[in-house]
């Protein structure tokens, strides 16, 4: 038996924290995806004050603290704007939800075009009537952040940036920034008006995917083609040329401590690129293994995923139980559990509930914490789905544990 899951529509922020079974969620929104050592050292030391202790990933590339008390809201704020992570106000938070590509180069211009469509977004009041979730990426070569959710891409090409809307084979042709920007606020414009339509008929607000085929190309600009986007899991840990190192958390959890070691070890100059893969992209050369590898604890098999071929990579889950009130069960260490079970090419999601909010995209295979007819804790089985897809069977986690090779048995 699966029971519905309260959709919030909106995802938490700093400024709107949403209300989970552990507390406070706030979510941090690096400007143009990246942290300084000395912000990130703030982050971890507020995760270990006021949070559970732990920072979170997100998808979006944004960085989570979660188990804060409601009266240690205003502290965190503080903090945040102190250390310059925080916007003026939560509209303009809202509307800075941008993923800008964290492996870009500095010729592609991905971090001129996002400080330049950030400023826009700061003053675009009118685009407040958007869906909460509306968000952008900046991507230095169309399909870099293919599997990576948003509602309208500017991608770099060769004639200069592609502004493409979700759900739209074709882009818009830009020949500079200015004009992608230009563009995409068009659309975003257009979107809004539509929300607004609809919402005054007492409908949902809809999602780009849905209307951009009805988008009309603004005077003096035309669709082209465009690679349909395919989805993808994102690349592997490991050395970046030129850039530095991919390292990711497992299930995108970073203890604080973890984090604070990784910090002191790191040259001063260096950075964190917060990738929408529940990765980190340490700056550096990516050449080889730097001698600080060691002291920043990353030989730490426990604590960071710094192989390509690590299992680990092959299961998500969601907080669930205890941490979420929605959950019908606990999610995190069975995923972890089953890992060494998964095949290679295969993806194994286990959610708490039907709603999916850590995996939107189709999995191998999905667990979903549900309630059999008699009312007993099991997991439904999803093969080749999402979290709200019909299970094809349940069974109880000790069952799960004791059969694991059966999940992805083809017979
Ligand atoms: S998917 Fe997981 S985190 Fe999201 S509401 Fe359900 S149980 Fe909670």
């Amino acid at each position: 038996m699966q029971t519905t899951p309260h959709i919030q529509g909106w995802c938490p922020g700093a400024w709107q924290p949403m209300a989970s079974g552990d507390g406070l969620v706030v979510r941090v929104r690096p400007p143009l995806g990246r942290l300084g050592v000395a912000q990130a050292r703030r982050l971890a030391r507020l995760a270990l004050v006021h949070g559970n202790g732990v920072l979170e990933l997100s998808s979006r590339a944004n960085v989570q603290l979660r188990g804060i008390a409601p009266g240690r809201h205003g502290a965190v704020l503080g903090a945040l704007a102190s250390m310059g992570l925080l916007d003026a106000d939560a509209g303009r938070e809202r509307r800075r939800n941008l993923v800008i590509d964290p492996l870009c180069r500095p010729p592609e211009g991905v971090q001129a075009l996002g400080l330049v469509l950030q400023q826009a977004l700061d003053a675009a009041q009118d685009l407040d009537g958007l869906p909460a979730k509306f968000g952008w990426s900046i991507e230095g070569a169309p399909g870099r952040l293919a599997g990576v959710s948003a509602d309208i891409r500017l991608q770099r090409d060769a004639g200069g940036w592609l502004v493409r809307p979700h759900g739209r084979d074709q882009a818009l042709q830009a020949r500079d920034g200015n004009e992608a920007v230009a563009l995409g606020l068009g659309l975003a414009r257009w979107f809004a008006g539509r929300s607004a339509q609809r919402r005054a008929l007492g409908l949902r607000p809809g999602r780009m995917a849905a209307m951009a085929r009805e988008l009309q190309a603004p005077p003096g600009a035309a669709w082209v083609a465009a690679q349909p986007e395919a989805p993808c899991e994102g690349p592997a840990p490991g050395a970046v040329p030129g850039l530095g190192w991919l390292v990711a958390a497992p299930l995108g959890r970073l203890p604080a401590l973890t984090l604070l070691r990784l910090l002191r070890a790191l040259p001063g100059r260096a950075g964190l690129r917060v990738t929408p893969w529940r990765m980190l992209l340490l700056e550096g050369d990516g050449d080889g293994r730097p001698a600080w590898w060691g002291a920043a604890g990353l030989d730490d098999d426990w604590a960071w995923i710094t192989g390509a071929q690590d299992p680990r990579l092959r299961v998500s889950a969601c907080t669930g139980a205890p941490g979420c009130s929605q959950a019908l069960g606990p999610t995190q260490d069975l995923a972890l559990e089953l890992a060494d079970h998964v095949p290679e090419g295969d993806h194994l999601h286990v959610t708490g509930c039907a709603k999916g909010c850590a995996r939107q995209a189709p999995a191998t295979v999905v667990l979903r914490a549900e309630r059999d007819a008699g009312g007993q804790a099991v997991y439904g089985l999803v093969h080749q789905g999402r979290a709200g897809d019909a299970a094809l069977q349940q069974r109880t986690a000790a069952a799960l544990r004791d059969n694991p090779g059966l999940l992805f048995s083809k017979e």
